[in-house]
């Protein structure tokens, strides 16, 4: 190599991309700073600060010098906790050495593609998407197959799915609730793409990060928990939504015993586990934080459908979502169609802002993101200042 060149970076980063919804945050950021007031649609939080109890199990933990290097697949008390709520409550037949303590849903999903993917694999996964997975699978230098999801609920599943595998297909990322739609899947849906796994004999990354938040309806069931899924299953759970701990970075994954060590592994190589007094808060949440979730479900109801009646109000065409925390709908005629352009627009003219669906995969074209879990005045504000801009813009000539 000649003196003065530099090393290229690795190829692997050359088709993985990087948010396109901090690319928003950031122009809501710049806007906010030249003093103008934004009516913030684009996130993704729960709107409720962590309970004060979690905070401080967090306070004695460090009270009692629980500041030191814990096994890096987590605290027993945790793993322990852990492995009740997932044999009571998501009904999945977990062995003692299943629950592994990651930093938030985002590196139990990295672990777990990791854990499975070889470069030239596909990964099946229903589109729109939440947009990291994509990412998540290019950078193992697999291949993302996308499956559309709206065709896929009306003809069955198992044939959309079947329609697009081939001899490289490996995995299927099954996300359930589901980002952006807010869609549930029933458990004959997730029996049927179980069915599909176990025929064809592929693995399947469950995402189950909106588990707690769901309104009414059928509740969704962990594709782990169906006969024989439980050893070809990797399932991601965060405390991120759940208990609204979206900054302390705490998740976990149940994974069967052929894909514990790969898992534990990349967790060692990479953070060598989560904080400390972090996992002794956890345990508060997990095991006394329940109530504090069911308490908040009627928080959520009310802004979503707050917010789902002044969307229509304002000529927006959608479906009042069962889950999680977005609504999703499809750009009214007074807006471009092109949804990165619609988005623009609406953050520069109305200071409203929203993720494009095009984020999300070619199946959100034509599609806004919002999230309801905001502050009421967010909603009221947002509301009424889509409702004048809308009637602006349908009466300009
Ligand atoms: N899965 C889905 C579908 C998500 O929407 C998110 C967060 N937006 C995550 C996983 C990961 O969450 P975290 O890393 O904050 O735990």
């Amino acid at each position: 190599m000649t003196e003065g060149a530099f090393p290229r970076t690795a190829q692997r980063f050359e088709s993985v991309g990087f948010s396109e919804i901090v690319k928003v945050r950031n122009r809501v950021i710049e806007l906010l700073s030249s003093g103008q007031k934004v009516w913030r649609f684009e996130g993704g939080e729960p709107w409720m600060n962590t309970p004060e109890r979690v905070k401080a199990a967090m306070g004695e933990a460090l009270a009692r010098n629980e500041t030191r290097y814990a096994p890096s697949s987590g605290i027993p008390e945790l793993r322990q906790a852990i492995l009740a709520k997932a044999r009571s409550r998501n009904r999945i037949p977990a062995d003692d050495e299943a629950p592994i303590v990651v930093n938030g849903g985002m590196q139990g999903l990295f672990a777990a593609f990791a854990t499975l993917l070889d470069p030239g694999d596909d990964v099946l996964l229903l589109s729109p998407y939440w947009t990291p997975i994509v990412d998540l699978v290019a950078y193992h230098q697999a291949g993302a197959v996308l499956v559309p999801t709206v065709p896929a609920r009306r003809h069955g599943l198992a044939a959309a799915l079947a329609a697009r595998t081939t001899d490289r297909t490996k995995v299927i990322y099954w996300n359930n609730p589901a980002n952006p739609t807010g869609d549930v899947f029933s458990s004959a849906e997730t029996e049927e793409v179980a069915a599909f796994a176990r025929e064809r004999g592929l693995a399947v990354v469950a995402d189950e990060a909106y588990e707690d938040l769901v309104y009414e309806g059928e509740l969704p069931v962990a594709i782990a928990s169906m006969p024989g899924m439980f050893e070809r299953t990797i399932t991601c759970y965060t405390l991120s939504k759940s208990y609204s701990m979206t900054g302390w970075r705490l998740g976990y994954v149940l994974a069967p015993r052929r894909y514990q060590m790969p898992i534990k592994t990349v967790v060692l190589y990479t953070t060598n586990g989560v904080s400390t007094p972090t996992q002794w808060a956890a345990v508060e949440a997990l095991t006394r934080g329940t109530d504090d979730v069911a308490e908040w479900k009627d928080g959520y109801r009310s802004r979503r459908d707050r917010l789902v009646a002044g969307l229509k109000a304002a000529g927006f065409e959608l479906e009042t979502p069962r889950a999680a925390l977005y609504l999703f709908p499809k750009t009214p005629a007074w807006l471009p169609s092109d949804s990165r352009v619609a988005a623009r627009t609406l953050l520069d003219e109305a200071k409203i802002a929203t993720v494009p669906g095009i984020v999300f995969g070619p199946e959100g074209e034509g599609h806004l993101r919002f999230s309801f879990s905001v502050p009421e005045e967010m909603i009221a504000g947002g509301v009424e200042a889509l409702a004048s801009f809308a009637h602006a813009t349908s009466g300009r000539p």
